[in-house]
């Protein structure tokens, strides 16, 4: 697990599904999740790594969402 991968506080969010997955799906080199697929809030906006990468998006998570693309 990389530095950015312990900062990311997914696993706080109602909509986090642990399934052995790499942390930090906003980062294109760990991807959406094939698991979280329900929209149940997300804590990104919160996030270290948001703040710092100037993200402006949120469900990084969830696959296939084309808003999720930066
Ligand atoms: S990307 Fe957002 S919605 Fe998905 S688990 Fe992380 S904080 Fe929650
Ligand atoms: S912005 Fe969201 S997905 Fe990215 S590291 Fe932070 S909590 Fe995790």
């Amino acid at each position: 697990m990389d530095s950015d991968q312990k900062r990311c506080i997914c696993k706080m969010c109602p909509s986090y599904i642990a399934c052995g997955e790499p942390l930090a799906f906003c980062l294109p080199q760990y991807g959406s999740s094939k698991c979280i697929t329900v929209r149940s809030g997300c804590v990104c906006p919160g996030c270290p790594i948001y703040e710092e990468k100037g993200f402006s998006k949120d469900y990084y998570c969830i696959p296939g969402n084309e808003e999720s693309i930066v």
